[in-house]
């Protein structure tokens, strides 16, 4: 862990928050490198669930709602963990994450106060005036917004249920133990589906669509995110661990350095969520079977996907290292640059020409690196340390045959390429 965090420093993944005034706890700036890795994810994910699909359609909604949101869904009541604080240290953590008595912060024996139920909404005041009666709260998920607004897209769309809605955006939780770099973090990034079915007439209707996204979340973690699947574990969660809207929840746990702990998570939440909100707005939420005439409230099963999470496995996954040297090996489609490209002189004016107006023409197509300084073993391995899948020489024969070479960050494989084709060849091979 310490190696990958020290790496996402030094090479521009992830910095501290707020740096400069000390940081702020617990939270983290993604760099110019992080940045396109984190997006590469997020497009990966859109594409395979939302573009590919013909019955998922996806939405961005609003970060503050309406408070009644969040009485409907039953955060302001439930959206709790049991905090206590130790009496030595006056450290608070979450009890249920507290080991035979012992406190994380001070290893005192026996010292907590007793549970109090900390809500982990993160308040604001909606307008000038702090009161009350404006009270409002960032979202703690992204999953209310497609309830919120499942009539309004059955209205302007033809989704026919089953079918689903997908959102990718920022929550926020007022987590009482943050830590683990960007495992936990109080402001993240989530991918969520709420997908809709007719009521089921018995327990194998749900189990079927539940078990269709679970073998998409795995085929996800292995295929897309490129994660080592010994360190991916399922976990069934027992009915008294399970959210108060679920019937049922399978976690994705994953082997992180500093212990296995959720990846992802999948539920079964029934039709809590539109039997609410339809109860607490006053509107009809039902969805009309255009053949049958048949009203009913769908019910709902919901993938759910931490986007940090994510960021991290695929660097845990990548990270190897060889005769000394870093070598981040990610799927190519989720690293940050594509390909590099070097002049294999940089005094040369012809070869630095040549080699400008193909990372220009690259550029307009992939994100591309561009290297000039040092010698060719130096860029090569400040490429590997990023996880950039292939780099491209111009060099002299390069102004005669009009070919270039292109080295296999995996392999260390070269192979020589017409430029005509480059576009093309980095197109299949990502
Ligand atoms: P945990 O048990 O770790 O607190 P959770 O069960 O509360 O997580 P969910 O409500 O299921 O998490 O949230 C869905 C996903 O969002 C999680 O699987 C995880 O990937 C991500 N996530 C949740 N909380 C955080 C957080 N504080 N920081 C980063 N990602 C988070």
């Amino acid at each position: 862990m310490d190696k990958v965090v020290a790496l996402c420093k030094r090479r521009g993944f992830v910095f501290p928050g707020s740096e400069i005034y000390g940081g702020l706890a617990n939270s983290w700036d993604y760099g110019p490198l992080g940045v396109e890795l984190k997006n590469n994810i997020k497009q990966a994910w859109w594409k395979r669930f939302v573009q590919l699909r013909e019955d998922i359609v996806g939405i961005d909604a609003a970060l503050v709602m309406n408070p009644k949101v969040w009485e409907a869904s039953g955060h302001i009541a439930n959206f709790t963990d049991p905090l206590v604080e130790c009496k030595k240290c006056h450290g608070r953590f979450r009890a249920d994450q507290i080991s035979e008595g012992i406190c994380p912060g001070c290893g005192a024996k026996d010292s907590f106060t007793g549970e109090r139920m900390f809500n982990l909404m993160f308040k604001t005041f909606i307008g000038p005036a702090e009161e009350s009666s404006n009270t409002a709260y960032f979202r703690p998920e992204t999953a209310q917004a497609m309830f919120v607004d499942f009539r309004s897209v059955l209205d302007t769309t033809r989704m026919r249920i089953p079918f689903g809605i997908a959102q990718i955006g920022k929550a926020f939780r007022n987590e009482i133990t943050p830590g683990n770099f960007i495992f936990r973090t109080r402001e993240f990034e989530q991918m969520e589906i709420e997908y809709f079915i007719p009521p089921p007439q018995n327990d194998s209707d749900w189990q079927g669509v539940f078990e269709h996204w679970k073998k998409e979340m795995v085929s996800w973690i292995r295929d897309d995110l490129g994660a080592d699947m010994s360190k991916v574990h399922e976990q069934e969660i027992e009915a008294a661990d399970r959210a108060h809207y679920s019937k049922r929840t399978v976690d994705f746990e994953y082997d992180f350095p500093f212990g296995t702990s959720e990846l992802y998570g999948l539920a079964y939440r029934t039709d809590f969520d539109l039997q609410n909100h339809q109860k607490f707005s006053g509107q009809n939420l039902s969805y009309r079977d255009p053949d049958s005439g048949e009203e009913f409230i769908p019910h709902v099963i919901e993938p759910t996907w931490g986007v940090d999470r994510s960021v991290l496995v695929a660097l845990l996954s990548a990270y190897c290292e060889k005769e000394g040297k870093v070598i981040l090996k990610l799927r190519p489609k989720l690293a940050p640059f594509k390909a590099a490209v070097f002049p294999l002189l940089a005094n040369k004016p012809e070869l630095a020409a040549l080699a400008r107006k193909i990372y220009l023409d690259l550029k307009a197509d992939f994100m591309i690196a561009w290297d000039d300084r040092g010698n060719i073993g130096k860029r090569y391995a400040s490429q590997d340390e990023i996880g950039t899948p292939f780099c491209i020489t111009v060099d002299f024969q390069s102004l005669e045959d009009k070919m270039v070479t292109v080295r296999d960050r995996d392999s260390a494989k070269q192979d020589r390429v017409k430029i005509e084709e480059i576009k093309n060849y980095l197109a299949q091979r990502i």
